[in-house]
Protein backbone atom coordinates (compact mmCIF):
# COMPACT_ATOMS: atom_id res chain seq x y z
CA UNK A 1 0.00 0.00 0.00
CA UNK A 2 1.40 3.47 -0.75
CA UNK A 3 0.33 5.84 1.06
CA UNK A 4 0.37 9.83 1.17
CA UNK A 5 -0.07 12.17 3.99
CA UNK A 6 -0.96 15.40 3.95
CA UNK A 7 1.61 17.64 5.64
CA UNK A 8 -0.67 19.53 6.96
CA UNK A 9 -2.47 16.36 8.82
CA UNK A 10 -0.88 14.78 11.89
CA UNK A 11 2.53 13.00 11.46
CA UNK A 12 4.89 10.79 13.15
CA UNK A 13 6.63 13.29 14.65
CA UNK A 14 3.19 15.21 16.19
CA UNK A 15 2.89 11.76 17.80
CA UNK A 16 6.47 11.51 19.15
CA UNK A 17 6.56 15.00 20.56
CA UNK A 18 3.06 14.41 22.16
CA UNK A 19 4.44 11.33 24.06
CA UNK A 20 7.80 13.39 25.40
CA UNK A 21 4.80 15.70 26.61
CA UNK A 22 2.62 13.47 28.01
CA UNK A 23 6.05 11.41 30.18
CA UNK A 24 7.35 14.94 31.13
CA UNK A 25 3.66 15.64 32.62
CA UNK A 26 3.55 12.12 34.64
CA UNK A 27 -0.53 12.12 34.67
CA UNK A 28 -0.98 9.13 31.70
CA UNK A 29 0.23 6.13 32.07
CA UNK A 30 2.69 3.78 29.54
CA UNK A 31 0.32 1.11 29.80
CA UNK A 32 1.55 -2.51 29.98
CA UNK A 33 0.70 -4.81 27.20
CA UNK A 34 -0.09 -8.21 28.87
CA UNK A 35 -0.37 -11.35 26.83
CA UNK A 36 -3.62 -13.01 26.91
CA UNK A 37 -3.54 -17.09 27.95
CA UNK A 38 -6.61 -17.69 26.89
CA UNK A 39 -7.19 -15.86 23.87
CA UNK A 40 -3.44 -17.05 22.96
CA UNK A 41 -3.91 -20.50 23.30
CA UNK A 42 -7.61 -20.58 21.26
CA UNK A 43 -6.01 -19.19 18.31
CA UNK A 44 -2.78 -20.49 18.49
CA UNK A 45 -1.31 -16.41 18.07
CA UNK A 46 0.17 -14.40 20.20
CA UNK A 47 -2.87 -12.28 21.08
CA UNK A 48 -1.50 -9.16 23.53
CA UNK A 49 -3.58 -6.92 25.23
CA UNK A 50 -2.78 -3.09 25.49
CA UNK A 51 -4.12 -2.23 29.17
CA UNK A 52 -5.88 1.12 28.50
CA UNK A 53 -7.94 0.37 31.33
CA UNK A 54 -5.46 1.44 33.85
CA UNK A 55 -5.15 4.81 32.81
CA UNK A 56 -6.32 7.34 35.09
CA UNK A 57 -10.42 7.90 34.69
CA UNK A 58 -10.71 4.53 33.09
CA UNK A 59 -9.91 4.71 29.38
CA UNK A 60 -6.99 5.85 26.83
CA UNK A 61 -9.05 9.74 26.62
CA UNK A 62 -6.71 10.90 28.97
CA UNK A 63 -3.55 10.70 26.20
CA UNK A 64 -5.22 13.04 23.95
CA UNK A 65 -7.10 14.92 26.29
CA UNK A 66 -4.22 15.91 28.29
CA UNK A 67 -1.87 16.59 25.18
CA UNK A 68 -4.20 18.65 23.98
CA UNK A 69 -5.17 20.86 27.14
CA UNK A 70 -1.24 21.18 27.62
CA UNK A 71 -1.07 23.06 24.34
CA UNK A 72 -3.20 25.76 25.06
CA UNK A 73 -1.93 28.94 25.51
CA UNK A 74 -2.70 30.49 28.67
CA UNK A 75 -5.31 33.06 27.15
CA UNK A 76 -7.32 29.75 25.29
CA UNK A 77 -6.79 28.27 28.83
CA UNK A 78 -8.18 30.64 31.27
CA UNK A 79 -11.04 31.30 29.25
CA UNK A 80 -12.26 27.64 30.27
CA UNK A 81 -12.86 24.32 28.02
CA UNK A 82 -15.97 22.93 26.89
CA UNK A 83 -16.38 19.51 24.99
CA UNK A 84 -19.29 16.95 24.24
CA UNK A 85 -18.54 13.52 24.94
CA UNK A 86 -19.72 10.21 25.34
CA UNK A 87 -18.54 10.37 28.69
CA UNK A 88 -15.13 9.47 29.01
CA UNK A 89 -13.38 12.32 27.14
CA UNK A 90 -15.43 14.08 29.11
CA UNK A 91 -14.04 12.75 32.49
CA UNK A 92 -10.55 13.06 30.92
CA UNK A 93 -10.74 16.64 30.31
CA UNK A 94 -12.30 17.78 33.84
CA UNK A 95 -9.15 15.73 35.12
CA UNK A 96 -6.95 17.32 32.67
CA UNK A 97 -8.76 21.07 32.69
CA UNK A 98 -8.73 20.31 36.79
CA UNK A 99 -4.58 19.29 36.88
CA UNK A 100 -3.98 23.00 34.86
CA UNK A 101 -6.65 24.63 37.09
CA UNK A 102 -8.82 25.56 34.37
CA UNK A 103 -12.24 25.27 34.87
CA UNK A 104 -14.01 22.65 32.33
CA UNK A 105 -17.88 22.33 31.30
CA UNK A 106 -18.91 19.09 29.51
CA UNK A 107 -21.85 18.68 27.86
CA UNK A 108 -23.26 15.11 27.37
CA UNK A 109 -26.65 13.88 25.34
CA UNK A 110 -29.19 11.38 27.39
CA UNK A 111 -27.59 8.28 25.94
CA UNK A 112 -24.72 8.73 28.34
CA UNK A 113 -25.09 6.42 31.35
CA UNK A 114 -25.58 7.50 34.75
CA UNK A 115 -22.39 6.28 35.55
CA UNK A 116 -20.26 8.21 33.25
CA UNK A 117 -22.32 11.33 34.24
CA UNK A 118 -21.63 11.03 37.81
CA UNK A 119 -17.78 10.87 37.19
CA UNK A 120 -17.55 13.61 35.11
CA UNK A 121 -19.40 15.86 38.11
CA UNK A 122 -17.38 14.74 40.45
CA UNK A 123 -14.07 15.81 39.05
CA UNK A 124 -15.93 19.41 39.87
CA UNK A 125 -16.79 19.89 35.90
CA UNK A 126 -20.41 21.85 34.71
CA UNK A 127 -22.11 19.12 33.26
CA UNK A 128 -24.92 19.81 31.05
CA UNK A 129 -27.22 17.82 29.51
CA UNK A 130 -28.24 18.92 26.45
CA UNK A 131 -30.62 16.03 24.10
CA UNK A 132 -30.70 12.11 22.56
CA UNK A 133 -27.67 12.11 20.80
CA UNK A 134 -23.81 12.88 20.42
CA UNK A 135 -24.92 15.57 17.66
CA UNK A 136 -27.07 17.40 19.95
CA UNK A 137 -24.14 17.71 22.68
CA UNK A 138 -21.86 18.57 20.38
CA UNK A 139 -24.32 21.67 19.44
CA UNK A 140 -24.34 22.68 22.52
CA UNK A 141 -20.42 22.57 22.95
CA UNK A 142 -20.42 24.80 19.68
CA UNK A 143 -23.21 27.55 21.35
CA UNK A 144 -20.83 27.86 24.13
CA UNK A 145 -17.92 28.21 22.25
CA UNK A 146 -19.95 31.29 20.26
CA UNK A 147 -21.99 32.67 23.49
CA UNK A 148 -19.01 32.04 26.38
CA UNK A 149 -16.06 32.07 24.80
CA UNK A 150 -14.93 28.96 25.68
CA UNK A 151 -12.28 26.98 24.21
CA UNK A 152 -13.29 23.66 22.60
CA UNK A 153 -11.74 20.36 23.25
CA UNK A 154 -12.78 17.95 20.75
CA UNK A 155 -13.33 14.37 21.51
CA UNK A 156 -11.81 13.39 18.14
CA UNK A 157 -10.96 15.58 15.39
CA UNK A 158 -8.59 17.50 16.55
CA UNK A 159 -4.78 17.06 15.89
CA UNK A 160 -3.40 17.44 18.84
CA UNK A 161 -6.10 14.78 20.55
CA UNK A 162 -5.60 12.47 17.51
CA UNK A 163 -1.82 12.51 18.56
CA UNK A 164 -2.25 12.32 21.92
CA UNK A 165 -4.25 8.44 21.28
CA UNK A 166 -1.21 7.64 18.50
CA UNK A 167 1.35 7.56 21.30
CA UNK A 168 -0.23 3.88 21.93
CA UNK A 169 1.02 3.24 18.43
CA UNK A 170 4.82 4.25 19.49
CA UNK A 171 4.05 2.31 22.41
CA UNK A 172 2.52 -0.94 20.66
CA UNK A 173 5.85 -1.15 18.44
CA UNK A 174 8.39 -0.25 20.63
CA UNK A 175 7.33 -3.55 23.14
CA UNK A 176 6.20 -5.91 20.29
CA UNK A 177 8.34 -4.72 16.76
CA UNK A 178 7.02 -8.37 15.43
CA UNK A 179 3.37 -7.06 15.57
CA UNK A 180 1.63 -8.17 12.74
CA UNK A 181 -2.25 -7.02 13.64
CA UNK A 182 -3.95 -4.39 15.49
CA UNK A 183 -7.54 -4.05 16.23
CA UNK A 184 -8.59 -0.81 17.06
CA UNK A 185 -12.60 -0.10 18.99
CA UNK A 186 -13.47 2.51 16.21
CA UNK A 187 -16.17 5.66 17.39
CA UNK A 188 -15.37 8.97 16.04
CA UNK A 189 -11.29 7.49 14.75
CA UNK A 190 -9.28 9.54 16.94
CA UNK A 191 -7.95 6.46 18.76
CA UNK A 192 -7.29 4.47 15.19
CA UNK A 193 -6.15 7.45 13.29
CA UNK A 194 -3.81 8.60 15.69
CA UNK A 195 -3.09 4.76 15.91
CA UNK A 196 -2.97 4.14 12.04
CA UNK A 197 -0.58 7.69 11.67
CA UNK A 198 2.49 5.87 14.25
CA UNK A 199 2.23 2.52 13.00
CA UNK A 200 1.99 3.22 9.14
CA UNK A 201 5.09 5.48 9.64
CA UNK A 202 7.17 3.18 11.09
CA UNK A 203 5.97 -0.44 10.09
CA UNK A 204 3.64 -0.07 7.25
CA UNK A 205 2.66 -4.12 6.93
CA UNK A 206 1.73 -4.20 10.71
CA UNK A 207 -2.41 -4.64 9.33
CA UNK A 208 -4.66 -1.59 11.24
CA UNK A 209 -8.33 -2.80 11.82
CA UNK A 210 -11.24 -0.72 13.06
CA UNK A 211 -14.14 -2.73 15.07
CA UNK A 212 -17.74 -0.92 15.49
CA UNK A 213 -21.11 -1.87 16.39
CA UNK A 214 -23.35 -2.76 13.54
CA UNK A 215 -25.58 -0.30 14.48
CA UNK A 216 -24.81 3.64 14.16
CA UNK A 217 -21.33 3.12 13.03
CA UNK A 218 -21.05 6.48 11.83
CA UNK A 219 -17.21 6.31 10.50
CA UNK A 220 -17.75 2.50 8.73
CA UNK A 221 -20.72 4.05 7.10
CA UNK A 222 -18.87 7.85 6.08
CA UNK A 223 -16.01 5.39 4.76
CA UNK A 224 -18.43 3.41 2.92
CA UNK A 225 -20.30 6.57 1.32
CA UNK A 226 -16.91 8.20 0.54
CA UNK A 227 -17.84 11.42 2.57
CA UNK A 228 -18.62 11.71 6.23
CA UNK A 229 -22.55 11.17 6.66
CA UNK A 230 -24.90 11.24 9.84
CA UNK A 231 -26.60 8.00 11.02
CA UNK A 232 -29.29 7.32 13.69
CA UNK A 233 -27.54 7.17 17.31
CA UNK A 234 -28.88 3.77 19.01
CA UNK A 235 -28.61 2.39 22.82
CA UNK A 236 -25.71 0.15 22.34
CA UNK A 237 -23.63 -2.23 24.90
CA UNK A 238 -20.76 -0.37 23.07
CA UNK A 239 -22.03 2.86 24.24
CA UNK A 240 -18.49 4.93 23.87
CA UNK A 241 -18.67 3.88 20.28
CA UNK A 242 -21.87 5.91 19.59
CA UNK A 243 -22.42 9.34 17.96
CA UNK A 244 -20.91 10.73 14.50
CA UNK A 245 -18.29 11.47 13.17
CA UNK A 246 -19.43 15.36 12.03
CA UNK A 247 -20.56 15.95 8.48
CA UNK A 248 -17.42 18.85 8.69
CA UNK A 249 -15.52 15.89 9.71
CA UNK A 250 -11.57 17.76 8.80
CA UNK A 251 -9.40 14.97 10.29
CA UNK A 252 -10.41 11.32 11.29
CA UNK A 253 -12.27 10.69 8.07
CA UNK A 254 -9.09 11.11 6.19
CA UNK A 255 -6.49 9.25 8.16
CA UNK A 256 -9.03 6.70 8.48
CA UNK A 257 -9.77 6.30 4.78
CA UNK A 258 -6.29 6.77 4.08
CA UNK A 259 -4.51 4.48 6.61
CA UNK A 260 -6.83 1.69 7.42
CA UNK A 261 -6.39 -1.46 6.19
CA UNK A 262 -10.48 -2.60 7.24
CA UNK A 263 -13.53 -2.10 9.36
CA UNK A 264 -15.56 -4.67 11.11
CA UNK A 265 -18.99 -4.20 12.47
CA UNK A 266 -20.31 -6.40 15.71
CA UNK A 267 -23.27 -7.14 16.33
CA UNK A 268 -24.67 -6.46 20.12
CA UNK A 269 -24.48 -10.12 20.87
CA UNK A 270 -20.67 -10.38 20.00
CA UNK A 271 -20.25 -7.51 21.84
CA UNK A 272 -21.81 -9.33 24.78
CA UNK A 273 -19.79 -12.09 24.25
CA UNK A 274 -16.59 -10.41 24.32
CA UNK A 275 -17.27 -8.41 27.50
CA UNK A 276 -18.01 -11.99 28.83
CA UNK A 277 -14.88 -13.46 27.74
CA UNK A 278 -13.25 -10.35 29.54
CA UNK A 279 -14.16 -10.96 32.76
CA UNK A 280 -14.67 -14.48 32.82
CA UNK A 281 -11.36 -15.85 31.42
CA UNK A 282 -8.73 -12.47 31.30
CA UNK A 283 -10.50 -11.30 35.14
CA UNK A 284 -10.80 -7.41 33.50
CA UNK A 285 -13.31 -5.37 33.93
CA UNK A 286 -14.09 -3.76 30.11
CA UNK A 287 -17.31 -1.73 28.92
CA UNK A 288 -18.67 -2.77 25.54
CA UNK A 289 -16.24 -0.32 23.91
CA UNK A 290 -13.25 -2.11 25.03
CA UNK A 291 -14.61 -5.66 24.21
CA UNK A 292 -14.67 -5.72 20.09
CA UNK A 293 -11.17 -7.03 20.10
CA UNK A 294 -11.89 -10.24 21.83
CA UNK A 295 -15.29 -10.03 20.51
CA UNK A 296 -13.51 -9.77 16.69
CA UNK A 297 -11.56 -12.82 17.67
CA UNK A 298 -14.29 -14.75 19.32
CA UNK A 299 -17.02 -14.40 16.21
CA UNK A 300 -14.22 -15.23 13.91
CA UNK A 301 -14.74 -11.96 11.67
CA UNK A 302 -10.71 -11.78 12.06
CA UNK A 303 -8.23 -14.21 11.98
CA UNK A 304 -5.09 -13.94 13.90
CA UNK A 305 -1.80 -14.93 11.26
CA UNK A 306 0.44 -13.30 13.50
CA UNK A 307 1.10 -11.30 17.11
CA UNK A 308 -2.02 -9.62 16.98
CA UNK A 309 -2.64 -6.62 19.65
CA UNK A 310 -6.24 -5.46 21.25
CA UNK A 311 -6.76 -2.37 22.35
CA UNK A 312 -8.52 -2.82 25.79
CA UNK A 313 -9.77 0.86 25.41
CA UNK A 314 -11.66 1.07 28.45
CA UNK A 315 -13.35 0.31 31.81
CA UNK A 316 -16.17 2.65 32.89
CA UNK A 317 -19.55 1.00 32.78
CA UNK A 318 -22.34 0.68 35.31
CA UNK A 319 -21.14 -2.44 37.81
CA UNK A 320 -24.80 -3.51 37.15
CA UNK A 321 -23.95 -4.31 34.06
CA UNK A 322 -20.79 -6.42 34.93
CA UNK A 323 -22.14 -8.33 37.14
CA UNK A 324 -25.07 -9.23 34.28
CA UNK A 325 -22.58 -10.30 32.06
CA UNK A 326 -20.94 -12.13 34.32
CA UNK A 327 -23.59 -14.26 35.47
CA UNK A 328 -24.49 -14.88 31.71
CA UNK A 329 -27.94 -12.61 32.46
CA UNK A 330 -29.21 -10.43 29.41
CA UNK A 331 -29.17 -6.40 29.46
CA UNK A 332 -31.78 -4.11 28.72
CA UNK A 333 -30.52 -0.96 27.20
CA UNK A 334 -33.10 1.41 25.77
CA UNK A 335 -36.29 -0.79 25.72
CA UNK A 336 -34.15 -3.61 23.62
CA UNK A 337 -32.63 -6.83 25.37
CA UNK A 338 -28.73 -8.27 24.48
CA UNK A 339 -27.93 -11.72 25.33
CA UNK A 340 -24.46 -13.48 24.14
CA UNK A 341 -24.33 -15.61 20.74
CA UNK A 342 -24.14 -18.79 23.34
CA UNK A 343 -20.56 -19.31 21.88
CA UNK A 344 -18.44 -20.96 24.38
CA UNK A 345 -16.36 -18.84 27.07
C1 LIG B 1 -13.75 7.10 22.95
C2 LIG B 1 -13.62 5.65 23.13
C3 LIG B 1 -13.39 4.80 22.03
C4 LIG B 1 -13.37 5.28 20.60
O1 LIG B 1 -12.44 6.30 20.35
P1 LIG B 1 -12.58 7.25 19.08
O2 LIG B 1 -11.34 8.05 19.06
O3 LIG B 1 -13.80 8.10 19.27
O4 LIG B 1 -12.75 6.37 17.88
C5 LIG B 1 -13.19 3.45 22.29
N1 LIG B 1 -13.24 2.95 23.54
C6 LIG B 1 -13.48 3.73 24.61
C7 LIG B 1 -13.51 3.10 25.97
C8 LIG B 1 -13.66 5.11 24.45
O5 LIG B 1 -13.90 5.88 25.52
Amino acid sequence: MVVHIDEKSVTLAAITAAARDLAGQGGVLRSPMLRSEPLSRRFGADILMKMEVLQPMGAFKLRGASHAIARLTDTEAGRGVVCCSTGNHGRAVAHAARARGIAATVCLSALVPPAKVDAVAALGARVLRHGDSQDDAQREASRLVATEGLTEIPPFDHPDVIAGQGTIGLELLADRPDLGAILVPLSGGGLLAGIAVAVKALKPSVRVIGLSMDRGAAMAASLGAGRPVAVPEVATLADSLGGGIGLANRWTFALCRDLVDDVILLSEAEIYDGMRWMLMQERIVVEGAAAVGAAALLAGKVRPEGPTAIIVSGQNVAMKQVLAVARGLPVTLGGMTVEGTGCAI
